[in-house]
């Protein structure tokens, strides 16, 4: 399922060239981004970057400045909220207070006039379909966090919307409850065949839940592609920083020959690593590395290459792995965490021991300047 790969496949939801102001203040800057049908979506970033607006012009409740928007094919322009094929579920849920789960669930489906046992057949299916059926004739209130979520989820979806949009749908949820429900949400949309558009500032649940993530800053899109492409090659120091944990050495490339760039930062460390960047000797970049690409270790690797002295400064046991924070001679901490099942127990790395982080030549990726 890589549509976005195919160039025959037409873009379901197309925002083009949108800029959106709110007097002198532009909350979207020329955007363009293509989302295809059946795909999970996520729009990341951190507050006040675009992404709620991005939605809501979508849904029809704000008009862009600049720029168009196409639902299969169809400008959305001057076509009101009820009459275009999305359904939003807010993060607050607004589910009303004093009507049954049953009734929450069937509210849209009256008020569109459809035939009564037609919405008692509906509103059963989605009660099956979000596992609610011994729950319909409780309050809002009877119910459980994760219980209101999925009503929620029931109303937004018995409509049956072509397109779903979800702002920041698990944030009122606990961290065991939201890792489950992330996997659910992803199971109905699947079910169900529905295009999916997400906005969170949470780059776990993005990460877990959409086949795409677009990350967005100042009311642009800095980098979009699967969560592995954002992940394993971030194209700047804030996508990296923003999804997951990273280390950041600055320098300046000495060589570079076949692919590979040697770096050389101010503190001495040579750094070797393998780069698509067309880089020049002399230039300024940062190396960037994940914590888990780093090892530690009590012996200083041959040749000095890719590695770095420190003392080890915090130990942080997870269950799963154990995090080092590791206080270099320059005085930068840096994060190696290791998997606890690979990880040997005996004569274990301690507090204030002088250790080596190293790391191999396809463990990190190199950012221009
Ligand atoms: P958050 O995660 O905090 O909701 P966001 O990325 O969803 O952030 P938006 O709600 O899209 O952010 O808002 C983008 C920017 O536009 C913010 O700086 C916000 O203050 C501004 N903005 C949004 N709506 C309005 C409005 N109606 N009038 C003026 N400014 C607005």
């Amino acid at each position: 399922f890589e549509p976005w790969n195919d160039p025959d496949q037409r873009p379901y939801i197309a925002f083009e060239n949108i800029t959106k102001k709110f007097g002198d203040f532009v909350a979207v800057k020329d955007l363009t981004l293509h989302i295809y049908q059946k795909e999970f979506f996520a729009l990341l970033g951190g507050s006040g970057c675009g992404k709620s607006t991005l939605l809501r012009m979508l849904a029809g409740f704000e008009n862009p400045t600049d720029g168009q928007i196409l639902l299969d094919g169809e400008n959305m322009a001057g076509v009101p909220p009820y009459k275009r094929p999305v359904n939003m579920m807010f993060q607050s849920y607004a589910l009303f207070p004093h009507m049954s789960v049953e009734k929450n669930i069937a509210f849209g489906l009256k008020q569109d006039g459809m035939a009564k046992s037609e919405i008692e057949d509906r509103v059963s299916d989605m009660l099956k379909l979000v596992k609610l059926d011994q729950f319909g004739k409780r309050k809002p209130h009877q119910l459980s966090g994760g219980q209101r979520q999925r009503v929620a989820l029931a109303r937004s979806i018995a409509k049956r919307p072509k397109v779903l949009l979800l702002d920041e749908p698990l944030g009122a949820l606990d961290k065991k409850l939201r890792e489950e429900t992330q996997f659910e949400l992803m199971d109905l949309q699947q079910d169900l065949g529905l295009t999916f558009l997400v906005v969170t500032h949470d780059q776990e649940e993005a990460m877990t839940m959409a086949d795409r993530i677009a990350v967005m800053d100042l009311g642009r899109i800095v980098q979009i592609g699967t969560p592995v492409e954002t992940y394993e090659a971030p194209k700047s120091e804030f996508v990296a920083s923003f999804i997951g944990d990273i280390n950041l050495f600055r320098g300046e490339v000495t060589g570079i020959s076949d692919g590979v760039a040697d770096i050389e930062t101010a503190d001495g460390m040579h750094i070797r690593s393998e780069t698509a960047q067309p880089l020049q000797a002399g230039q300024k970049v940062s190396f960037a590395i994940r914590p888990e690409k780093l090892r530690v270790s009590r012996i200083k690797p041959e040749g000095g290459i890719n590695a770095a002295s420190g003392e080890v400064w915090d130990i942080g046991y997870l269950g799963d792995m154990t995090v080092f924070h590791v206080k270099l001679g320059n005085g930068e901490i840096v994060k190696a965490s290791l998997l606890n099942a690979v990880r040997t127990v005996e004569d274990p790395i301690g507090y204030d021991e002088e250790i080596w982080v190293c790391f191999n030549t396809d463990g990190g990726v190199v950012l221009g300047s």
